[in-house]
């Protein structure tokens, strides 16, 4: 039999982790999480949570949707696997592919599985270049990615990540994958520079880049709608439609990343809806499955699709693909995940809690410890900062933000800080008298923050 602190010592003993200070682990241990009810988590102690993140921005459903069990325990004895690969399929797996396809009204052609966001766009890399080979243009490969974009760990999405954290001695990014300014006005915009000029000077910084690169040399253009782990950047209004002009006039296909933002969390079922994006490829995952399973999909639209049909039966197969691309258990949690947030019509709850956080939020705004509240729908931030006149940080930089997410957790609600950023992205499924709940649990945990600093 476990008791928590011998799970705790046996974690810390056999287990490495991910995204953690493995040196404080071994002193400090693990919070270590036992069981899930709504938008709550319970830890080994049976201490009680109010999971602001979703986990990791995923379980748009809560943490106890027992549908999601059933279908999986059914798909589970009926044909628990079955693979993609030399013209095999399975059932689920084309059911979910033309049920994403009819969400995207057509504008995306065909998918494509993978186990998580980071193959997803690793797949996107390959693709990209296998297209332009297809094409005969060979030069044009490189791609433009953004300062504090999140895109994954994998060699090449962590290339495409703009986070130092994941470069720093990984001997990363790749060659040919470049980066341009993060579009976050408060942090990045010039002393009377109004959020459209910074939006238009973006713009013109990417097609510079392009035009230095050589345009016959860039291949691709990948961006959230809307940033996360970089801290929760919602854009200006109209940089999204002035990037893609940019890409369009040089002939650079457009890479949606909606892993985060897919499925409701901006109060549209795609973000891409919200900022005008026609892209050449989305990214999707997370709230996919709710994460109840490992699934992500690349969808592309027919201009790229026909490409890489013509060009696999060319070189005889698209020699690319995972063992559990397509997995049915997985796909078939998925549909039942769709199923569900369409029956209780969660993209338009999350528009109509999402205000109710965003009100909250924005409330703290005259804080003297809050530089920036941001966000939109379910998603959201509160940017502290040393000293809001001149928007100076902390020295150093996270030590008000690490504070703050530790006392929120031991006032019950888990938060991510990223650097002196607290980042909010409850579960879909969260109620309004919720939302109150933990906006209260913060204010608690932002003046005792006042209080230490
Ligand atoms: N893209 C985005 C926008 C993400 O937020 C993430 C994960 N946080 C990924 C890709 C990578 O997904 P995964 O962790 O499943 O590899």
């Amino acid at each position: 039999m476990y008791t928590p602190d011998s799970l705790a010592h046996s974690d810390v003993a056999y287990q490495f982790h991910s995204y953690t200070n493995a040196q404080r682990l071994r002193e400090e241990g693990p919070c270590i999480m036992a069981r899930g009810d709504g938008i709550y988590v319970y830890d080994t102690d049976g201490r009680q949570y109010i999971e602001a993140m979703a986990g990791l921005w995923s379980v748009a459903l809560g943490f106890s949707e027992p549908r999601l069990a059933q279908v999986a325990y059914e798909q589970m004895q009926n044909l628990p696997f079955y693979h993609t690969f030399s013209q095999k399929s399975n059932i689920p797996s084309i059911e979910l592919a033309e049920k994403l396809i009819g969400l995207t009204q057509g504008r995306m052609a065909q998918a494509f599985f993978t186990n998580s966001g980071s193959e997803a766009n690793d797949t996107i890399v390959k693709m990209v270049w296998y297209y332009n080979n297809a094409l005969g243009r060979t030069q044009k490969k490189k791609i433009i990615a953004r300062q504090r974009g999140y895109h994954g760990v994998t060699v090449a999405s962590a290339s495409l990540t703009g986070l130092p954290g994941n470069h720093r001695s990984f001997d990363l990014p790749l060659p040919r994958m470049l980066h341009v300014s993060c579009p976050h006005w408060y942090r990045e915009g010039l002393p009377g520079e109004t959020e459209a000029a910074f939006g238009d000077r973006l713009a013109a910084e990417l097609e510079a880049l392009i035009l230095r690169e050589g345009p016959d040399t860039v291949a691709a253009f990948i961006g959230e709608p809307v940033m996360g782990a970089g801290g929760v950047v919602v854009p200006p209004e109209h940089y999204w439609p002035k990037m893609q002009a940019v890409c369009r006039k040089y002939d650079v296909l457009v890479i949606a990343d909606e892993v985060i933002t897919g499925f409701g969390r901006t109060g549209h079922l795609f973000a891409s809806e919200l900022f005008g994006i026609e892209p050449d490829f989305m990214t999707l995952s997370k709230q996919l499955t709710s994460s109840y399973q490992p699934l992500a999909a690349v969808l592309m639209n027919e201009r790229v699709a026909s490409v890489l049909v013509r060009h696999s039966g060319e070189l005889g197969s698209f020699g690319h693909g995972y063992t559990a691309s397509g997995h049915p258990v997985a796909a078939a949690v998925a549909l039942e995940n769709i199923r569900i947030i369409e029956e209780r019509q969660l993209v338009a709850h999350a528009a109509e809690v999402g205000a109710v956080l965003q009100q909250r939020l924005r409330a703290l705004a005259d804080h003297p410890l809050v530089g920036e509240v941001r966000g939109v729908g379910l998603i959201a931030a509160v940017e502290l900062v040393a000293d809001k006149a001149t928007r100076q940080t902390f020295d150093p930089v996270g030590k008000a933000g690490a504070l703050a997410a530790r006392q929120a957790q031991s006032h019950g609600l888990i938060l991510r800080g990223i650097q002196d950023t607290l980042a909010f992205c409850p579960p879909l499924i969260i109620t309004a008298q919720q939302v109150h709940a933990l906006a209260d649990r913060f204010e608690q945990a932002l003046e005792d923050v006042t209080r230490a600093l």
